[in-house]
């Protein structure tokens, strides 16, 4: 469970989160839903640990993350470019985190093989990045942050770069695999569609708070006001 109580980030004079509140509830895939600005990726920085809030809390299963230093929280992130090690194999790239760990060579090939088996990766384990579609490089990338066991995953448009199919594809995917293993997921769209199909409940943000909370039949039938309506392409 992931609880955002009353998160405030100023960045100078600017209110990028403003008094924000929210609960993730255990194994949801609940989506941040806004237009251009409103904070989401700001939020999803302060949950990591890259940022910290002017004012507020973010607790993690009932414990207060903010003085937990990032590599020791419980959160995995992955962006919208993937950032795969070019120079690195396939399995060195998911080996990465665990190597800086100093865990076991072992232990660390037991994992990866698990995280890459997870994605549907094996056997691609000697190839370098540049040798993968669009599509396995994000599988990739999700092999990486998987490998750690977070607790919760944040993901920040990770599909931006794929082509319309690929992404539809790696969607459901992602849905699946999340569901499976039973994490907390926080994911960040702009696009509305993308939020119908992952989602379990869609949090519209609006200038730094949440503006409606529900499910994507909620959110989508129910609009709570002209902004959500407007944003989600509904009429009233
Ligand atoms: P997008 O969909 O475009 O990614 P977003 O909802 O994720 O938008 P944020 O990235 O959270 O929005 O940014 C919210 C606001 O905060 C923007 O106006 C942005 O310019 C500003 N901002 C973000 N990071 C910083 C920073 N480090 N310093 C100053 N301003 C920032």
């Amino acid at each position: 469970v992931v609880d955002i109580r009353g998160a405030v980030k100023r960045f100078a004079d600017l209110t990028v989160l403003d008094h924000c509140s929210l609960t993730a509830q255990e194994g949801e895939i609940l989506t941040l839903l806004g237009p251009s600005g409103c904070g989401k990726t700001t939020l999803l920085r302060c949950i990591a640990g890259f940022l910290t809030p002017d004012a507020g809390e973010i607790l993690i299963d009932g414990q207060d993350t903010i003085p937990i230093p990032v590599n020791r929280r419980s959160v995995g992130v992955v962006f919208q470019s993937y950032a795969l090690f070019p120079h690195l194999t396939v399995a060195r790239n998911v080996a990465y985190g665990l190597r800086m760990r100093g865990m076991a060579a072992s232990e660390i090939d037991k994992r990866v093989a698990t995280a890459l088996a997870t994605v549907s990766l094996t056997g691609f384990e000697a190839r370098y990045p540049s040798q993968l579609s669009g599509g396995q490089q994000q599988r990739v990338a999700i092999a990486r942050v998987l490998v750690l066991e977070p607790r919760v995953l944040l993901l920040d448009e990770p599909f931006n770069a794929l082509d319309a199919k690929l992404r539809g594809t790696m969607q459901m995917e992602l849905r699946q695999l999340i569901k499976r293993l039973g994490i907390t997921a926080i994911f960040v769209t702009h696009d509305q569609e993308e939020a119908l199909t992952m989602s379990d409940r869609i949090a519209v943000m609006r200038a730094g708070k949440i503006e409606q909370l529900g499910t994507p039949e909620e959110i989508f039938d129910r609009p709570r006001s002209a902004y959500v309506a407007d944003f989600v392409g509904a009429s009233n």
